[in-house]
């Protein structure tokens, strides 16, 4: 199992899901599943909706709960990602517990460093093809053919709402006071490396590859 952190617009989801493709990794994203649980209109989405809107965190109890459903496995899973999760102090020690109790290894921790005012504009900007996922950008990679996905030929388009400017600050001040604190429990066990997130993604990508194939 590794863990990908990084505040939002890092390209924790974008490295995540290269890592899918690439090796059959499976990407557990804690604001995949609140975006769909907002999706289905459950109690849990309507709860996850004010909060993801306001740019602050779930409780701890409820995104781990998440996570725990989902760490049942056999003994050939090629192993997991965690992107989102944990991001808090408390998190990683729920984590640790479930890892114990699923006899399951934390390998890695990545870090993606990042500059927070150059993320703003990563993040306002983003948007990705409704029918596969692919992702674009405003002002660094729209599609070639305007209107439809280079992909998958796709011509729906979507954006997070909380991709906003406003949100943006909210949730990056949140990674600061609460996410970037568990890097020293990381790193206390030497399981942190740290990657320059802000390389272009195929030398992001090359960087991770180094880190798994040590
Ligand atoms: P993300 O897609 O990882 O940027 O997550 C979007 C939003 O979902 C976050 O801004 C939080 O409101 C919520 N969220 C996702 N993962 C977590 C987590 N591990 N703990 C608390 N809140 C989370």
């Amino acid at each position: 199992m590794i863990i990908l952190l990084g505040p939002p617009g890092a390209g924790k989801g974008t490295q995540a899901a290269r890592l899918t493709a690439a090796r059959g990794m499976v990407q557990l994203s804690t604001g995949d599943m609140l975006r769909a649980a907002v999706k289905s209109g459950s109690a849990l989405g309507v709860q996850a909706k004010a909060v993801m809107d306001a740019g602050a965190l779930m409780p701890d109890e409820v995104v781990s709960g998440l996570i725990a459903e989902q760490l049942d496995v056999g003994a050939d899973h090629p192993g997991f990602i965690l992107d989102g999760y944990p991001r808090t102090l408390g998190q990683a020690q729920a984590l640790d517990a479930m890892l114990v109790a699923k006899r399951l290894n934390l390998d890695h921790v990545i870090e993606l460093a990042v500059d927070e005012d150059l993320l703003v504009d990563r993040v306002t900007g983003r948007f990705t093809c409704a029918t596969c996922g692919e992702g674009y950008h405003d002002r660094h990679k729209q599609p070639k053919v305007a209107g439809t996905c280079d992909v998958c030929g796709g011509h729906e388009f979507k954006r997070r709402p909380d991709d906003n400017a406003e949100t943006v600050r909210a949730r990056m001040a949140e990674y600061r006071a609460k996410t970037a604190p568990i890097l020293p429990y990381y790193d206390e066990r030497q399981l942190v490396t740290r990657v320059d997130g802000m390389a272009s993604m195929d030398d992001v990508a090359a960087a991770i590859d180094a880190v798994l194939d040590k």
